[in-house]
């Protein structure tokens, strides 16, 4: 799948294209700094998950915070995708792109009553719960509306996903979840709780996952306590496993989806509807950050590509110090290539895009940063007073502009000076 969202980008001669549309061209229409995505590309790596669990009842929910777009939205809801949501934003964005309500699964720590009121509302399939006051706080809600609440409780498997600390979530010392030895009490106050029907048994161990082992860890635990549960009488109808899946961004070789649902099958309860939760591995290589290099400078000890994109449009290199690959959309055979730092115009030492990248470039070059289809545009902010790039959908030959650069007025936009 990796490969193939891979493929999505090709050279052809000594252009750097997205399916059939130069990256030359995305930037010329729609100026830089510019997100642009392969509708394609998205496709494949949602279907790869669905043909993956396909010989069993399943639901992949794909998890918002990895790409909001509504028009990324709304071509997985045509597909018939299901969403996991963590915020009331996020909520209404796959309502206004045409997602169905019974699809979605809402996670995080800190729902408040007022997300809680409106997800009941339009009656979603489940809360992933993650503490008991949480479960109070959904069940008087739900009693106040007349409704029932389905939930799943977040358990804590405590297993160790081997991944960067940022992103790993499935160990006791974690924020989230409920530590699995705790699960039992806490679904026994469930059913004790009016307008609560538990429903589900879910987990997420953490992001970027390069093997299937800790999910096959967290995945046996999880059938356990699923027997337990039913031996207790509780009818657990499904079974949430999360997200996770890496990409690749370097040289990672991270499972398939076919490779994931492979190394779980035999682990997985019977007679219990799968759900997946997958985020970065759906859109994570079918995206680019487009950029353009403002000035080319060199001190003694290093080179500088100075870019018109920074840490405020693409924050990962700057939080994780993530790798992301840095190609110049057009080959310039004429230009020797140097050692550069690639840095952006924020005053800020951690605003970098890459370190020490040997690339072939002059000021002007035009610059794809990889891999930005995840976790990009969604965590962009306004800093330095920067307004938010443009984002685009290349779907064939055809690129459409799906968000527009924000105006400068948007920066101040609510704002007010006491008279
Ligand atoms: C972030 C998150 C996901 C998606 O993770 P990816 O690594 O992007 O697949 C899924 N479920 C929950 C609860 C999350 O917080």
């Amino acid at each position: 799948m990796t490969e193939h969202s891979h493929d999505v980008f090709h050279r052809s001669g000594a252009e750097l294209y997205l399916e059939s549309i130069p990256l030359s061209q995305v930037a010329r229409d729609f100026g830089t700094p510019c997100y642009v995505y392969s509708r394609s590309a998205i496709e494949q790596a949602w279907r790869a998950y669905d043909e993956a669990f396909a010989d069993r009842d399943h639901l992949i929910c794909y998890a918002v915070k990895a790409n909001g777009n509504l028009a990324v939205l709304n071509l997985l809801a045509r597909l018939g995708s299901g969403f996991d949501i963590v915020s009331g934003g996020e909520l209404e964005r796959v309502l206004h792109a045409g997602g169905d309500p019974r699809r979605i699964v809402f996670s995080g720590v800190g729902k408040s009553a007022a997300e809680i009121h409106r997800a009941l509302e339009v009656g979603i399939l489940a809360f992933n719960v993650e503490s008991v006051s949480e479960l109070e706080r959904i069940s008087s809600i739900a009693a106040g509306l007349g409704r029932t609440a389905r939930v799943s409780v977040r358990v804590n498997p405590d297993v160790d996903a081997e991944t960067h600390p940022y992103i790993s979530t499935g160990l006791r010392e974690n924020k989230f979840g409920i530590d699995i030895a705790q699960a039992e009490t806490v679904y026994h106050r469930a059913v004790e709780l009016p307008n609560i029907a538990v429903t589900g048994v879910d987990c997420h161990i953490g992001s970027q996952l390069t093997r299937t082992g800790p999910l096959e860890d967290a995945v046996g635990r999880i059938a356990a306590l699923v027997e337990r549960l039913r031996r207790q009488g509780h009818a657990i109808e499904h079974v949430d496993i999360g997200g996770g899946l890496g990409i690749r961004y370097r040289d990672e070789a991270p499972p398939t989806p076919a490779a994931l649902a492979e190394a779980v099958r035999d682990r997985l309860p019977a007679d219990c509807r799968v759900l997946l939760e997958p985020g970065r591995s759906i859109v994570g290589n079918a995206g680019a950050l487009l950029t353009r290099v403002e000035y080319v400078k060199h001190n003694d000890h290093r080179n500088f590509a100075v870019v018109d994109a920074s840490m405020s449009e693409l924050l990962r290199p700057a939080l994780y110090e993530a790798w992301q690959a840095i190609e110049p959309v057009t080959v310039n055979a004429d230009l020797v290539s140097a050692v550069y730092d690639v840095v952006g115009p924020v005053c800020e030492t951690a605003d970098f895009l890459g370190k020490a990248r040997e690339l072939a470039i002059d000021e002007g070059s035009l610059l794809a940063v990889l891999s930005a289809g995840a976790y990009g545009f969604v965590m962009s902010s306004n800093y330095n007073a920067r307004v938010r790039p443009p984002e685009v959908l290349v779907d064939g030959d055809r690129a459409h502009l799906v968000r527009e650069r924000e105006p400068l007025e948007a920066l101040w936009r609510g704002e007010h000076i006491p008279g």
